[in-house]
């Protein structure tokens, strides 16, 4: 096979997903670097790849990267894999990629499964523009402010989360991109209790709060980006909207301003639903 470092995307649950691709790889490559050995052994028995394995993380000691490009050196080939899904994705891999490339090896993907574009593609949201923001810090007060950078997105938002920490992420959520956003929780993608569940911030915090069982396995949220109705909105008129809401019923303030700038009174107060924990 041609050398060069290869980084195969293996399944996130089902291994009926895992490609004819990554079999193939697997089994012809010198030497595969996994995130953890003994968790991917499972798979490679399951494919019967029984080729050179190491592991392989971020912060390795520079033995395991010295191995991998030694390996390069003699015109072999290298595969990566991470636990799940595509290595890199919130997994390592993005140093040991720059450093092969800089040393002139070739670097091949052997796309597959990935959660963020799984749960992406039966969220029912806008798919067109949409930002990848991994795992949220795990600080509440960290969290809040990073969630508070990204009111303004309108990109559809992508997050990776734990399930011991959904409920208080979908808590700060509510409060920080307002309840009425809608939003989608994807858990247990490609396996038994495989869930999709669309509603607003707040009604997917009430679901979830109610059923324990929602509150485990893996989870993709997915929010949609603040509506384009904002965009069009200057920061002071939006500003003057929202301080407005303060002091007035929303729909009182949206019809003023609509008054005053021409804009729809409906897409006004549509605004003030999404910012409503501004
Ligand atoms: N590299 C992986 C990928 O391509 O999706 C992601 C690795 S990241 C360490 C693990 C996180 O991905 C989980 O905590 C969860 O948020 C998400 N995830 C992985 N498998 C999933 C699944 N089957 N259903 C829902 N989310 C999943």
């Amino acid at each position: 096979m041609e050398t060069g470092l290869y980084i195969v995307a293996t399944p996130i649950g089902n291994l009926g997903d895992m490609t004819a691709r990554a079999v193939e790889v697997l089994q012809q490559v010198d030497l595969i670097a996994a995130e953890d050995t003994r968790h991917s052994q499972r798979l490679l028995q399951h494919f019967s790849i029984d080729s050179r394995l190491i592991a392989y993380h971020d912060h390795s000691d520079a033995r395991a990267q010295d191995r991998i490009s030694r390996v390069l050196a003699g015109g072999g080939s290298v595969a990566l894999i991470s636990d799940a899904g595509t290595p890199l994705i919130s997994d390592p891999g993005y140093r040991l990629v720059r450093e092969m490339q800089s040393l002139g090896y070739p670097v091949h993907p052997i796309p597959g499964p990935c959660a963020a574009i799984a749960a992406l593609s039966v969220s029912g949201l806008p798919t067109d523009r949409f930002r990848f923001e991994g795992f949220l810090p795990s600080r509440p007060g960290t969290r809040r402010n990073r969630l508070a950078q990204l009111a303004a997105e309108n990109a559809t938002l992508v997050f990776y989360e734990a399930p011991h920490r959904v409920l208080d992420t979908l808590a700060a959520m509510t409060e920080t991109l307002g309840e009425q956003r809608e939003a989608v929780l994807a858990r247990e993608i490609t396996k038994t209790f495989e869930t999709v569940k669309r509603d607003t911030l707040s009604g997917l915090h009430r679901f979830v709060e109610a059923d324990v069982n929602q509150q485990k396995g893996e989870i993709v949220l997915i929010v949609s980006g603040r509506p384009a109705v904002a965009a069009e909105l200057d920061e002071a008129t939006a500003s003057l909207l929202r301080r407005l809401a303060q002091e007035l019923p929303a729909k009182r303030a949206a019809a003023l301003v609509a008054e005053h700038t021409g804009l729809r009174k409906k897409s006004l107060y549509e605004y003030l639903l999404t910012v409503k924990g501004d």
